[in-house]
């Protein structure tokens, strides 16, 4: 394990005794208990009485008795002061051999040998724990030959352009946009804001970014993609304002070329691999609404929200009623004159306590005075409902129930439909907002309970229209029963291109093959969820069937490992390209859609982009996320043509 460099605790040197004892009395408890056990050994934590508790809708454990909490409190409030009173000099973290049984201590219960390497990457005690090592010195020719060309610097552009530097293989990014950040530098609408603990949505490395709210707002993750490529250095080596337009692959040269275009017209660079980094929620989808181009007033996608919109006053109509829609229609409610709510299809509310507050100050002076408080915290956030969670989206063929598909999923739909009746009170409008699908069968909605789009249907300034659009016109929107809402702004929240992977680059390989036709026929593909057969020296970091198993950050860190597995053997072996066997490619495709026929998105009551029209999923992988884990960390070379 490598020794991590931390932030020097300035503020645990200068703090009194209140300042420490108000910091503990703000911690988790059991997150309290398994790092002092991991620091101290002290046997007196093992053997505390635990008792069971809901937070939100997670069943989890908590200290049945009080004076446990007090002895806990008062034995990390001494270790503290006598840290401080040491002068906070270097400390270790206990040893390796204990984290099992800490990581234990914090979550109630042993944790499953299978999940026990995913959970110690996910403390973030080696923030590179997700780094090539290289396996033998690489020649420093071929390493100065080969260079790859990254698409995006979003989340997974970003980390695999760190990657490569540590690596010390040469690497450039193109980025379409001005800045750093991908999804987040696009999507500025009011109320956007991840659905992800932050902190087991950002990487391992950056698990000391000092987080404000639990689940971050878009300003927030913004602020973490900048420190990224500034913190590391990565700027240099991007281009922004630059759109990759095509890559086709040259066999002769085993080369990428590429054609980018940017401020100075079109040109064309060469590299021996692509990464592509682009995410699949990314290109906007706009609705074909008839008369929708003689609408007077102005409109925009969310992801293109315009700078300094001023919607105070203003009457808005809201297209879409996704996450996007559910997290924008309460925000604009609070200024906006009227907000009328377009709804084809409600969704799944789960409300989460506090889920848009602040984090306490105290908590963050843990984070930075606490010796393996921020680690202890992403492992609890990650860790979640458990490794069980993605029981959840199975289809349990004895489970008999109108309306759901396992016993989970019908806990889940009784929780939600509570929190629907509480808050309405009107039994029309909680049939209007009760989705026909299971829970889970498409992306439920995280809601802060104290204020959501169920208060914002509430307010007097928002109508609710489920009658359909009939059609669009100069001042407004007439709704399916021919009632007219005029407007001032229209707002797109109708998502994304979700099954046009790497829209719209025309990508074309070995043999003038295009990929586009590839996946013509039943959609897009991916072997891994990043190779594809017939494409050499090409991966997605989020590719096809990769949405589920694991949060996103995770799936790209493992996916450039594995990718970065690929490219060392290039390097070392002197070999010029790696590509998927066609066997392999179709094996493992098989494989993913035998698997998520079992899937809950697979329930034919669930029309959404989890789902697609060749009726199969291009966007879910069924796996856990420790099988994505030992799929992408250990590549079967087996599987791979290297020439
Ligand atoms: P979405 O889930 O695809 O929802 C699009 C909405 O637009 C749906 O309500 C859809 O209705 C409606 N729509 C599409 N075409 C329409 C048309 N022609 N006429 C009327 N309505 C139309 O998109 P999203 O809300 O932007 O969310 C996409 C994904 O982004 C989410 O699933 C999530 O993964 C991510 N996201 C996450 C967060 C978060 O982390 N909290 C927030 C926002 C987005 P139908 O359902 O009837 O098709």
């Amino acid at each position: 394990m490598t020794v991590v460099e931390r932030p020097v605790r300035l503020d645990l040197l200068g703090a009194n005794d209140e300042t420490i004892e108000d910091a503990v009395g703000h911690a988790d408890s059991m997150v309290l208990r398994a790092l002092l056990y991991q620091l101290t050994g002290d046997a007196d934590l093992t053997a505390i009485e635990l008792k069971k508790v809901k937070v939100g809708r997670i069943e989890t454990v908590a200290f049945a008795n009080e004076a446990d909490v007090a002895m806990l409190r008062r034995k990390a409030s001494d270790f503290l002061k006598s840290y401080r009173d040491s002068g906070v000099g270097a400390i270790g973290y206990g040893p390796r051999e204990r984290l099992p049984e800490s990581m234990s201590l914090l979550v109630g219960h042993p944790i499953k040998d299978e999940a026990l390497d995913l959970m110690i990457e996910e403390l973030a005690l080696d923030p590179w724990a997700r780094s090539l090592t290289w396996k033998a010195k690489p020649d420093s020719k071929r390493l100065e030959d080969f260079t790859i060309t990254i698409i995006g610097a979003g989340m997974g552009g970003l980390n695999a352009a760190l990657q490569l530097k540590r690596a010390g293989i040469r690497y450039s990014v193109i980025e379409k946009n001005p800045g750093v950040g991908g999804t987040w530098y696009e999507n500025r609408y009011p109320g956007a804001r991840v659905d992800t603990p932050s902190r087991a949505y950002m990487n391992i490395f950056g698990v000391d970014f000092p987080y404000p709210y639990t689940y971050g707002t878009h300003e927030e993750n913004q602020k973490y993609f900048d420190w990224v490529a500034d913190r590391f250095d990565l700027r240099d080596n991007i281009t922004f304002n630059t759109e990759v337009r095509s890559l086709t692959w040259d066999e002769k040269d085993a080369m990428w070329v590429i054609v980018v275009s940017g401020p100075e017209g079109e040109r064309t660079l060469r590299s021996n691999a692509v990464i592509s980094g682009v995410g699949f929620l990314n290109r906007p989808n706009m609705p074909s609404i008839a008369g929708m181009e003689s609408f007077e007033g102005r409109s925009w996608h969310t992801a293109r929200w315009p700078a300094e919109t001023d919607i105070r006053g203003k009457r808005i109509a809201v297209i879409g009623t996704g996450c996007t829609g559910y997290q924008l229609v309460p925000e604009l409610a609070r200024e906006a004159s009227h907000v009328t709510v377009f709804q084809r299809t409600p969704q799944w509310i789960t409300p989460v306590p506090g889920y848009t507050s602040k984090i306490p100050p105290q908590t963050l002076w843990l984070d930075r005075n606490l010796p393996l408080h921020a680690n202890f915290m992403r492992f609890r956030s990650f860790y979640g409902a458990g490794p069980d969670f993605t029981k959840i989206f199975e289809i349990d063929p004895d489970f008999d129930d109108p309306y759901t598909c396992n016993a989970a999923n019908k806990a889940s739909r009784d929780a939600s439909i509570a929190f629907l009746n509480s808050k309405l009170c009107d039994p029309k409008l909680v049939e209007a907002m009760t989705p026909n699908h299971p829970p889970w069968s498409a992306r439920p909605v995280i809601v802060d309970p104290e204020y959501c789009i169920l208060d914002a249907l509430l307010r007097d300034n928002v109508t609710l229209v489920t009658n359909g659009i009939d059609r669009i016109d100069r001042t407004g929107i007439v709704a399916g029963d021919g009632t007219r809402h005029d407007v001032d702004i229209i707002v797109y929240a109708t998502g994304f291109r979700a099954h046009d992977f790497l829209y719209p680059m025309k990508i074309t390989g070995r043999d003038g093959k295009a990929l586009e036709e590839l996946w013509a026929d039943d959609g897009a593909r991916a072997y891994r969820g990043c190779m594809v057969a017939g494409f050499p020296n090409l991966w997605m970091l989020y590719g096809p069937n990769t949405n589920g198993g694991l949060p996103v950050s995770q799936f790209h860190e493992m996916t450039t490992v594995y990718l970065m597995q690929c490219i060392e053997r290039l390097i070392l072996d002197g070999k010029r390209c790696v590509e998927v066997k066609d066997d392999a490619y179709w094996r493992y495709n098989r494989l993913i859609d035998e698997l998520n026929a079992k899937k809950i998105w697979a329930d034919p009551r669930a029309h959404n982009y989890w789902w697609s029209k060749h009726g199969r999923t291009v966007s879910q992988i069924p796996f856990t996320g420790y099988e994505v884990r030992d799929m992408l960390l250990r590549p079967d070379f087996a599987d791979l043509e290297i020439r």
